[in-house]
């Protein structure tokens, strides 16, 4: 391959690209090393994927986009709730049977819609010794998890080696547990996933992967190999998308990318409306629009090809699956009109009418 993995600067960008840059964007790109903001970086391979368009929907998952730095009323640093959940430092555990580990706060490349913007722009690292071991004595003395989110971040920035160890740890303080990888990196750096990764995930069966993929054109050649070499290893592989305005928010597109998914052997898993990260409403769809278009899709693919399209409440009120029954009601505030969506529990969550 010429030239670096991982693009983190202009210069590097293939000259098309580079060229499509706006001295907005320029400037904005700038700014990006300080102040705790999501940084910028992209591998080569899913740069290539992008056409040098503002609008190019492959463009704008992970270029800097000035408009990051508004902020809507109803945003929030940590819009999942997740301090409500913590068990420790990185450790979440919202449902009773399974728990959320943040491995690390570093990805191949920053989605610009990250609903982790803010943990992401501390830019920690591979969980330490220290700071895995108040996770495995929540692990040891909470019996009903059986099931771990090996999530960040990106857990397959880390080295086989680092790997290997963190799923024997977490087996010896739960033998038997099921791992769950989530990740992007089978999309943005087919590379990564190396036979030796695929032995390792065999070794420590029962695995499974759920991959982040929100685009047809996401599906490279490379990645393509990539899946059927995890299936062909008998790693199931599960899909979430996130729904994003002006990317994926299209019945057909979404129909032709949960098709191509199922045809290839991967399970579409959630669909997710967007979370209420801060600098993210103009990716947004808004909810009435987001039922509209999932019910269309409905109609347009199989069962098998249909993921689950749900929402995770702001403010940690967990995961709900959306249909036009989620909505209790509405109301006006002084930040603007909100819907009222019924949490798992029956509580009564907000989520902003508009973006
Ligand atoms: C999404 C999530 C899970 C997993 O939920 P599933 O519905 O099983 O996919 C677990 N813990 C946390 C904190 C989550 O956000
Ligand atoms: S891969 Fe996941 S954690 Fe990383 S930037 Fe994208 S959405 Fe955030």
């Amino acid at each position: 391959m010429n030239g670096p993995v991982i693009v983190s600067s202009l210069e590097n960008l293939p000259p098309s690209l580079a060229a499509s840059v706006t001295p907005e964007e320029k400037a904005y790109l700038g700014t990006l090393g300080s102040g705790g903001r999501l940084p910028f970086s992209v591998t080569s391979h899913f740069a290539s994927l992008a056409e040098p368009s503002g609008e190019d929907p492959v463009r704008r998952q992970f270029f800097p986009d000035p408009r990051e730095e508004e902020r809507t009323p109803w945003e929030l640093d940590d819009p999942l709730g997740e301090a409500c959940h913590r068990a420790a430092p990185r450790l979440i555990h919202q449902y009773r049977d399974r728990a959320l580990l943040k491995t690390t706060g570093i990805c191949a490349g920053y989605c610009r819609y990250c609903f982790r913007r803010v943990w992401m722009g501390t830019r920690e690292g591979f969980i330490r010794e220290d700071e895995l071991k108040p996770v495995l004595e929540y692990l040891s003395a909470h019996p009903e998890i059986r099931e771990i989110l090996v999530s960040g971040g990106d857990p397959l920035t880390a080295g086989d080696k680092q790997l290997g160890g963190l799923f024997g740890e977490l087996r010896r303080a739960r033998p038997g547990i099921l791992l769950r990888i989530c990740s992007r990196i089978p999309v943005v750096l087919p590379s990564r996933i190396t036979s030796e990764l695929i032995a390792l995930f065999r070794e420590w069966r029962p695995l499974r992967m759920v991959v982040h993929l929100n685009h047809p054109r996401e599906l490279a050649p490379q990645i393509l190999s990539v899946f059927a070499a995890l299936i062909d290893a008998g790693i199931p592989v599960h899909v979430q998308t996130v729904l994003l305005k002006g990317i994926n928010d299209s019945p057909e597109l979404l129909a032709e990318l949960f098709r191509e998914c199922a045809d290839l052997g991967l399970t579409p898993y959630y669909l997710f409306q967007g979370d209420l990260a801060p600098g993210t409403a103009h990716f947004r769809v808004p909810l009435e629009a987001g039922l509209a278009i999932y019910r269309h899709l409905r109609k347009l693919v199989s069962g098998l090809a249909l993921p689950v399209y749900a929402v995770d409440l702001p403010g940690g009120g967990g995961k709900i699956p959306l249909h036009d029954r989620s909505i209790a009601g509405e109301r006006r505030t002084p930040r603007g009109p909100e819907y009222l969506l019924r949490g798992p529990d029956g509580s009564l969550w907000s989520y902003p009418k508009e973006t």
